[in-house]
């Protein structure tokens, strides 16, 4: 992607703002939050939220009208890339901004994107993702959970289950059956729904990491309003496979620089541990670079080609929802990050050596390291897992014949 003058104008005043902002009372929430860590200083994160939200620095990309500053692709780049160089503490309205407004932009109405979408740029109200279910996971159009008309409102009942930050969210963008009797992807619709009713139960639940950032929820009765489906009712199932490709595309601009800093720091370690002379390990970081500079290319090159088809777009109405370099491409990307991270919490753990294997602080006060190890074990699942990335790499890079479906 080219940068030009204006770019690197607007990358220095990005910069400038966060070394000007992230300090005083927000100074220490430098590298606080995020994956694994969303335990972390809640109430001073959302703080920080509105605080950028204030100084118009959220949803870049979406149009002035709803909240957002109509940047381009590679203003949001820089500035993906200049809050994680920064140590900007982990987003705590991601899944409003990534997800759902991006979705409403493209399908939603006018009154549902005049409605959510400037709550989700001031972070106002939060949002969670209800599509994963007991017994639709990867096979997301088994999913169970049922929604009815009542006179004006749907009537939702049904259990989710991994909901991310369900525990905090105002609302969730619920995938559910409306046509009864349907099955698979025909029949599902898109709703959203309050979470803070009577009918909605959130059960935490504890992970690896010893911390509870997802959940199992419960919709007995739920009610929302009639209005409240995006997309046609019944069209559900098109309208979730966008905001997922939205998930495995654009929304991970930002990794790459959290990930070198977490490389420096690993070899930071390694140099002053016995690990930097040892030459299995000292071969492994090395790798470890590598893996990332082929990451960091693919990466670019994604980027660019999704800018050339929002530019071919423009106009459509297509542009959110091209954002999401949907196809092989984003799988391929999704397989290089998780793969490359999980295995940096691997070569962490033998880089520290035996002392890796005890918590420090009573009575489980992991390290970061250690929470980057056990929470590494979801990067292969969350955002799709990848034996599915590599089911669709088969099928639309590599033209094998689609895999028999349930
Ligand atoms: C940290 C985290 C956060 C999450 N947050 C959310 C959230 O906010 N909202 C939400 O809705 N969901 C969320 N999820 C759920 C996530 O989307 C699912 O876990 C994921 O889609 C896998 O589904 P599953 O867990 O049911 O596993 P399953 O689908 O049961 O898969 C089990 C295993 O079988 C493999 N498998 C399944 N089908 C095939 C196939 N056809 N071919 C080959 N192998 C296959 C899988 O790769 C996996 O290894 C989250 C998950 C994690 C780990």
């Amino acid at each position: 992607m080219q940068l030009t003058a204006d770019d690197e104008e607007f990358r220095h005043r990005v910069r400038q703002w966060l070394a000007e902002n992230l300090t005083g009372r927000f100074a220490e929430l430098r590298g606080a939050g995020g994956p694994g860590r969303e335990h972390e200083a809640q109430a001073e994160r959302l703080a920080w939220n509105r605080h950028l939200a204030a100084a118009g620095w959220t949803c870049l990309g979406w149009p002035a009208e709803y909240g957002g500053r109509d940047a381009t692709l590679a203003q949001q780049v820089i500035f993906h890339e200049e809050y994680a160089r920064s140590g900007g503490p982990g987003r705590v309205g991601y899944l409003g901004e990534e997800l759902l407004g991006p979705t409403l932009i493209a399908f939603g109405t006018p009154e549902q994107r005049q409605r959510f979408l400037p709550p989700i740029a001031a972070v106002r109200e939060l949002w969670c993702q209800g599509f994963s279910e007991p017994g639709a996971g990867s096979d997301l159009a088994a999913v169970a959970t049922t929604a009815t008309l009542d006179g004006d409102q749907w009537v939702i009942t049904g259990q989710k289950v991994w909901t991310s930050l369900a525990h905090v969210a105002d609302w969730c963008f619920v995938l559910a059956r409306t046509l009864p009797g349907s099955r698979r992807g025909g029949g599902l619709s898109y709703l959203l729904v309050p979470m803070r009713q009577p009918a909605v139960t959130v059960r935490p639940i504890r992970q690896l990491t010893g911390t509870a950032e997802f959940n199992e929820v419960f919709f007995d009765g739920a009610r929302t309003e009639r209005g409240l489906v995006v997309g046609a009712v019944g069209d559900g199932w098109r309208i979730a496979r966008a905001t997922l490709a939205i998930e495995r595309g654009v929304a991970t601009l930002g990794q790459q620089v959290m990930f070198r800093r977490e490389l420096d720091s690993l070899v930071d370690v390694a140099s002053r541990t016995p690990a930097r002379t040892d030459p299995v390990l000292r071969g492994k970081l090395a790798r470890a670079w590598i893996g990332l500079e082929v990451m960091r290319a693919y990466a670019q090159a994604m980027v660019a080609d999704t800018a050339a088809a929002d530019t071919a777009a423009a106009g459509t109405g297509a542009g959110a929802a091209g954002a999401g370099a949907a196809g092989a491409e984003a799988s391929v990307m999704k397989l290089l990050w998780s793969r490359w991270h999980q295995g940096l919490g691997e070569l962490a753990m033998e880089v520290l050596g035996a002392p890796s294997m005890i918590a420090r602080g009573a009575p489980y006060d992991l390290d970061d390291w250690q929470r980057l190890y056990l929470f590494g074990r979801a990067d292969t699942i969350y955002g799709g897992s990848d034996e599915i990335q590599r089911n669709i790499i088969a099928e639309r890079a590599l033209g094998l014949p689609r895999q028999a479906r349930p």
